[in-house]
């Protein structure tokens, strides 16, 4: 594939070496592409990379000679990256890409007009992204261009997407508006936001209804997994296929009383929220003043009552023991 890659003759240099980082900078290697990977010296990944083998350079002097950039750290660093490190080293014509269009939908990034400004997000963690392309496979990719300057970005985009194996699976034109608005409504109000409430809130249901706490999390909480797999696999019949009909009836009359027309309408409210730029201004300053909002809430979610049952009935799950260590490394920043 990489002979016919239009970055074939390219450097590329992936900044960031997390979830995304790791997976599309060891896929390209295996495309056969150039790749250097920018990391603070001695930060925490630094050695990992060193140890998968990459030549490893502080980011500044990775983006120096770079023809692709690809920003893959924390998107709440990028905006003081792309100042110090990035803007003053990138070549004339270089692409930045982006994996989530946050700083560029919103201005946080206003990257120079010389460059490229492109954008792949695969729809998968990063340990998603790099098995499947182990197994000759990839997962699904979004794509976009925000800024053509080099008249070649789409060909680069599409480069990328293919030198990470995300052409191998299947490849979704979108631009960089509709990307991080979806991506962030998706994680607020169904994924990560949507799902916890609806958890707790079950939970905090059976037990001041005098139930007990273990039984509840059971229910509310340890059986959501079943549900979601049997949705992943296949959609919603799946789910009506495998589970009774009094589940089925259950779920026709009661579910639509609990997320009834209200709870849809505040989902448009935090959908205009995140559109207009309310959202991304709070999150911003938030993100300025040093997080107290978000630490203390934090702390409110990681005290509440499902966790320490939750806690203590994990414990009796052999199964999951394995993947305790890593999943707690490998915080899902967000499923979508
Ligand atoms: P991560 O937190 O897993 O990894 C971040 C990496 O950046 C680490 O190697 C860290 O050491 C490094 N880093 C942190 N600060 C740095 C700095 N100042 N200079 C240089 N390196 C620094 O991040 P991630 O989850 O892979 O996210 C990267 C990008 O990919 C983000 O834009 C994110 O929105 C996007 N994305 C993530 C996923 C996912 O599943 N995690 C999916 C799609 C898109
Ligand atoms: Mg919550």
């Amino acid at each position: 594939m990489s002979s016919h890659n239009p970055l074939a003759s390219s450097r590329i240099a992936v900044l960031g070496y997390g979830s995304q980082g790791r997976a599309h900078a060891l896929n390209l290697r295996d495309s056969g592409l150039d790749v250097v990977v920018g990391l603070r010296p001695n930060g925490p990944t630094w050695h990992k990379a060193r140890a998968d083998g990459f030549k490893v350079a502080e980011p500044a002097e990775a983006v120096k000679g770079a023809d692709l950039v690809a920003v893959l750290t924390p998107d709440m660093v990028q905006p003081a990256l792309y100042r110090d490190a990035i803007e003053p080293n990138l070549k004339p014509g270089a692409a930045l890409l982006f994996a989530h269009g946050f700083n560029v939908h919103f201005g946080q990034i206003v990257p120079r007009a010389d460059v490229d400004v492109i954008l792949v997000a695969p729809k998968g963690p990063g340990a998603l992204v790099r098995s499947e392309y182990e197994r000759g496979r990839g997962v699904p990719c979004l794509w976009a261009v925000h800024q053509d300057a080099s008249g070649h970005a789409e060909a680069k985009t599409k480069g990328y997407a293919d030198g990470i194996g995300g052409g191998r699976a299947l490849l979704i034109r979108t631009d960089f508006k509709e990307e991080t608005e979806t991506d962030l409504f998706g994680e607020q109000a169904v994924l990560c936001g949507g799902a916890s409430e609806l958890v707790t809130k079950g939970f905090e249901t059976l037990v001041e209804a005098g139930y007990q706490p273990e039984i509840a999390y059971y229910e509310v909480m340890h059986e959501l997994k079943l549900i979601v797999d049997l949705f992943y696999e296949g959609g919603l019949a799946r789910m009506l296929q495998f589970v009774s009909e009094t589940a089925q009836y259950g779920d026709y009359v009661s579910g639509p009383r609990v997320v009834d027309a209200g709870v849809k309408a505040r989902m448009k409210e935090v959908l205009a929220d995140i559109q207009d730029g309310t959202f991304a201004r709070n999150w911003t300053a938030e993100y300025a003043a040093g997080l107290p909002n978000y630490k203390r809430l934090k702390q409110a979610d990681l005290e509440h009552p499902i966790e320490v049952v939750g806690a203590k009935l994990r414990a009796r799950m052999p199964w999951l023991q394995p993947n305790t260590a890593a999943a707690a490394v490998a915080p899902l920043k967000k499923a979508g």
